[in-house]
């Protein structure tokens, strides 16, 4: 089951104008929907063929582990954004406390993750996660790499592969982070929390 290709929790127009319905079209109806078929084809063969996701993640290598990883970081990545203008635009409560304690303010913490996205060199992923001591962290992995595969808890993923934001934003990634911050599904980074 938890190999299907994953129907997005909202309309393919929803997420406009931060992301449009084009880069969606690509975004999930074509990239994310290959690296599901491509882990199901590939894992068949494998004793992990009746394995969910995650342990697929992290048990296999190669180009098995790069298809299932982008898999699931991909599925994270659509969860954790939302229609703008829905919900607060901000995080509160126990998720708002950690992030004050970690990064001074939700201010500081928007800025450290956004350079930290708009430098990563190459295609990558930029992570907020949860370390085992409770504290939050920042981290940018490579490629289909993954918090999952380590200790960390992911909470909350920005795709910085060019075609999460080629359509709409050209080479201009820091656009394309910029406005992320009005699509952020704060409920779901939260629910997240260890
Ligand atoms: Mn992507």
């Amino acid at each position: 089951m938890s190999l299907e290709f994953p129907a997005l929790p909202y309309d393919r127009s929803a997420l406009a104008p931060h992301i449009s319905a084009e880069t969606v079209d690509f975004h999930h109806g074509k990239h994310t929907r290959h690296y599901f078929d491509e882990t199901h084809r590939l894992v068949a063969s494998t004793p992990l063929a009746n394995a969910p996701l995650e342990e697929i993640v992290r048990k296999a290598q190669g180009r098995l582990f790069e298809n299932a990883a982008q898999a699931w970081n991909h599925r994270f990545y659509w969860n954790g954004l939302k229609p703008a203008g829905r919900g607060a635009g901000k995080p509160d409560g126990r998720l708002l406390e950690l992030i004050e304690r970690q990064f001074g303010d939700f201010g500081k913490f928007k800025d450290e993750f956004s350079r930290l996205a708009t430098g990563l060199f190459g295609s990558g992923w930029t992570w907020l996660v949860q370390r085992p001591s409770g504290q939050l962290a920042l981290v940018a992995t490579t490629h289909a790499n993954t918090p999952l595969t380590g200790h960390d808890t992911p909470l909350l993923v920005l795709d910085t592969w060019e075609h999460a934001y080629y359509i709409d934003q050209r080479n201009a990634r820091a656009k394309y982070v910029e406005a992320f911050w009005n699509i952020v599904n704060w409920d779901f980074v939260a629910s997240n929390l260890a």
